[in-house]
């Protein structure tokens, strides 16, 4: 009865911070979901939102945890900044922005993932920027599409489902000789795989919702760059004002998740991308047998495809966790093959920890017409897996079971 808590008011109850002071820190980074900080004075708020002063004043503008992933990204890719974005798509739309204006104009690989081309073609269109879809893994076509008014190349490290690779090397100095800048979505190769900005691209962005959170719970991107030349600093600036302005800005728990997810990149790239090669060499092994009814296999680690060398060149010692093999029984053999229930679902996205699979004809793809799927070689039976972290031995059990079904 003596309890002085007793006397407390409900105002002051309510308006005690949960934590005070940590004793001890905590191993664990502590998430803060706040909106808004602490200003000490009139002239820390002038600086804080100057950005003069390193430090938190509204959670749109930055908070520790945006920070803690942003640094983590900024490293993984050996870049100097980078800014975290509610979504991949959030990112890419951040990087085309702080880059482009009415009357500029972007070259684009023809390949680009279905809502990146929706945003060039429909969304900057909007805004009065042109654009033109070129072959990325074909320098030459890229140069043809240079323009005096260009003012960025965007590309994929891989495309999906295809999984053709682009020889950044090359692009950025087609582009930096006209004066634009290269910006490569890095997403399906993840840093694990290859750092697009070791062969001077000017801006990385990824989707962390794929692999580099690996979990399938959290939906953000990055956008990564350098401020080592002038350019690159105001480049840097307009980044950060952009995101703040337009709300691109990702939550606090979003990114603590992904921090913590990302602590396993290594791990995890590591055993999807040898299952991944397993798989591909094992399915590949099959082809040749026209009973298997597999009519093609594609991964950038096998010597048959397009860009091995390249990928060779450009990636770590990796290939990537993606591989697309195609059934030649069509869209039938693929509803059987998914009908089959051996473990693999069917989950129109990659980069979590269990292998999955999606189905280019009837998802990412399925906006384009019979003949221009068939022009871009998406064929009906087309699968691309993305390959996890399970045992080797258990996915090609389970691949085994859904291809006997599938015949
Ligand atoms: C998934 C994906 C995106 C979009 O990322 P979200 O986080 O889903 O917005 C962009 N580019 C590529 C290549 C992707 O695979």
């Amino acid at each position: 009865m003596n309890d002085p808590q007793q006397h407390r008011t409900i105002d002051d109850v309510c308006s005690q911070p949960a934590v005070q002071e940590a004793k001890s820190l905590g191993l664990a980074s502590p998430i803060y979901p706040s909106s808004v900080y602490h200003c000490s004075t009139t002239d820390e708020a002038d600086a804080l939102l100057a950005g003069t002063l390193a430090g938190y004043i509204s959670g749109r503008e930055g908070h520790p945890n945006a920070s803690a992933l942003a640094r983590r990204c900024a490293d993984l890719h050996g870049c100097d900044e980078a800014q975290v974005c509610g979504s991949g798509m959030a990112a890419i739309a951040l990087a085309l922005l702080a880059e482009v204006s009415a009357g500029d104009h972007v070259v684009i690989s023809d390949q680009l993932y279905g809502r990146t081309t929706q945003l060039v073609s429909l969304q900057l269109a909007r805004l009065g920027v042109t654009s033109t879809a070129v072959d990325a893994t074909d320098p030459t076509a890229v140069a043809a599409a240079l323009r005096e008014n260009t003012r960025v190349v965007l590309v994929e490290t891989i495309s999906n489902p295809l999984l053709r690779v682009v020889d950044v090397r090359s692009l950025a100095e087609l582009a930096h000789a006209r004066g634009a800048v290269l910006v490569v979505d890095n997403t399906l190769a993840c840093p694990a795989v290859c750092r697009p900005a070791d062969f001077g691209a000017d801006i990385v962005v990824e989707s962390l919702t794929k692999l580099v959170n690996g979990h399938s719970d959290v939906l953000l991107g990055v956008v990564c760059t350098n401020t080592e030349s002038p350019a690159g600093c105001q480049r840097w600036s307009r980044i950060k004002s952009l995101a703040a302005i337009w709300g691109f800005t990702a939550s606090p728990f979003e990114c603590w998740l992904a921090h913590r997810g990302s602590s396993t990149l290594a791990l995890r790239a590591d055993r999807s991308c040898d299952n991944a090669g397993t798989v591909a060499r094992w399915l590949d092994a099959r082809r040749t047998d026209s009973a298997s009814g597999i009519s093609e296999v594609i991964y950038p680690g096998l010597a048959t495809h397009a860009d091995h060398a390249v990928a060779q060149a450009q990636f770590t010692r990796h290939a990537g966790y993606l591989v697309t093999f195609t059934l030649s029984g069509g869209r039938a053999s693929v509803d059987r093959f998914i009908a089959a229930g051996s473990g693999i679902p069917f989950c129109p996205s990659f980069g979590d920890l269990t292998t999955t699979l999606s189905h280019p004809e009837s998802t990412s793809h399925r906006g384009y017409s019979p003949a221009e799927r068939e022009a871009l070689g998406i064929a009906p039976g087309m699968i691309r897996l993305s390959v996890g972290i399970e045992s080797p031995d258990t996915i090609v059990a389970r691949l085994a079971e859904a291809l006997a079904a599938a015949r």
